[in-house]
């Protein structure tokens, strides 16, 4: 959310008319501090307790650089339209391509952005890349290792074995 403390008058201009304002009471009263409780949970009620879509733009569609990301998103659904994976494919790309795509990403529109941390929250994402023989794993920010992506000669031998 975006503070615009210089407009506020004018965007407050309906509010007040139903709502009591912590101003129209004496400065520290009562009533000046019950009208700015009520104000605050009015807020609360509307911006925090109702379900929000989560659901990546229909123009906007994410990209993923490794199959465990794309099956993380899906994991997660929509409180309002339930699965969002619908559209979704997964193409294999290379390192320069991952790199890229997370600027782009950050070029994109807020519910882009509102999708994209709903499915990677910042607490655990962006995991850290780690090459090794076997593969390419990914270290989430609590120490989680995820497989994403294991070398051909490394599938073929566990498929032989
Ligand atoms: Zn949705």
């Amino acid at each position: 959310m975006i503070a615009k403390p210089l407009s506020r008058k004018e965007n407050g201009g309906a509010q007040s008319a139903t709502d009591p304002s912590p101003a129209d009471f004496p400065l520290g009263s009562p009533q000046s501090r019950a009208a700015a409780r009520f104000r605050l949970q009015r807020i609360a009620l509307a911006g925090e307790h109702l379900p929000h879509c989560i659901c990546f733009p229909a123009n906007e569609h994410p990209s993923f650089g490794f199959r465990v990301e794309l099956e993380t998103a899906a994991r997660v659904k929509c409180p309002i339209h339930g699965d969002r994976s619908g559209t979704w494919g997964f193409l294999y790309s290379a390192k320069w391509h991952r790199e890229r795509e997370k600027i782009r990403r950050e070029g994109l529109s807020p519910q882009f952005q509102k999708a994209w941390l709903a499915s990677f929250p910042p607490d655990l994402w962006p995991a850290e890349e780690e090459e090794t023989a076997d593969g390419i794993y990914l270290r989430l920010k609590d120490g989680t290792r995820l497989v994403g992506e294991e070398f051909s000669w490394r599938k073929n031998r566990n498929a032989a074995g």
